[in-house]
């Protein structure tokens, strides 16, 4: 069986390969792309072979596996920077804030507002702005619509600076419709950097399509089962 360090420090060297690829056919540097290795997959032990291989950006879906991993005795000596890339629920959020790095989910004003009752002016929650750029139904996710009215209003939400925008594209329709997802996104950004300068990371892309995502102008891609292939469990 091989050294599962070996396997993951491989994975990881393939993908930042064709992430550097992609963002050369799309003449855009490498170094404008933040790779977030997805480690919801597996322990806490495999995700510290992630960060020891050189990935310092970990994300994780669900919040209770977010503190526990960020409070796991694999991580003492270690300071990863966590991404809380999943829904969080209003109830969580004063536990999470002081972990992470950059919440990616915000899919409502409520939770806005919650993130920013648990923050403070010193230290204001890096967060980006969910939007259902698919329309799909069991997606998270504000309308286009509502970010724009959101936008005009965000001085009334203290303690949280919103960095950018994410998405998630379509289940169904393959690589042409997902690249329209990531497009629609990239424009609505655009659109809005006038207004809000600080509007600035669009996180999209994930392992079957952070290329496509990086095309369209990426500057987050959140990938998980290809840095883990080869790995047992997954
Ligand atoms: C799991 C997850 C990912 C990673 O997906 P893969 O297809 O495994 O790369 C990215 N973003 C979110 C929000 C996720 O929940």
């Amino acid at each position: 069986m091989s050294d599962p360090a070996e396997v993951i420090r491989d994975n990881l060297a393939r993908i930042r390969e064709r992430i550097a690829e992609a963002a050369q056919r799309a003449g855009r540097e490498p170094s404008e792309i933040t790779l977030v290795g997805v480690s919801k997959y597996v322990d806490a032990a495999m995700t510290r072979l992630l960060l020891d291989a050189g990935c310092a950006d970990l994300g994780e879906s669900r919040p209770q596996q977010l503190w526990q991993k960020a409070e796991d005795a694999a991580f003492a000596d270690a300071e990863p920077r966590w991404h809380m890339i999943g829904h969080l629920q209003r109830n969580k959020v004063a536990r999470t804030l002081p972990l992470v790095t950059l919440t990616h989910g915000v899919d409502s004003e409520r939770l806005l507002t919650a993130i920013g009752n648990a923050a403070s002016p010193e230290q204001p929650a890096r967060v980006l702005l969910e939007v259902n750029t698919s329309g799909d139904a069991e997606k998270h996710g504000f309308a286009a619509d509502q970010v724009r009215d959101l936008a005009s209003r965000l001085e009334a939400f203290a303690n949280s600076r919103v960095c950018g925008l994410m998405t998630m594209a379509a289940r169904e329709g393959g690589e042409t419709v997902a690249r329209q997802n990531f497009a629609d996104l990239r424009d609505l950004r655009d659109e809005l950097q006038p207004q809000l300068p600080g509007l600035a990371e669009l996180s999209m892309g994930m392992s079957g399509d952070y290329e496509a995502a990086i095309a369209e102008g990426a500057t987050i891609v959140r990938i998980g089962s290809v840095l883990w292939e080869g790995i047992a469990g997954e």
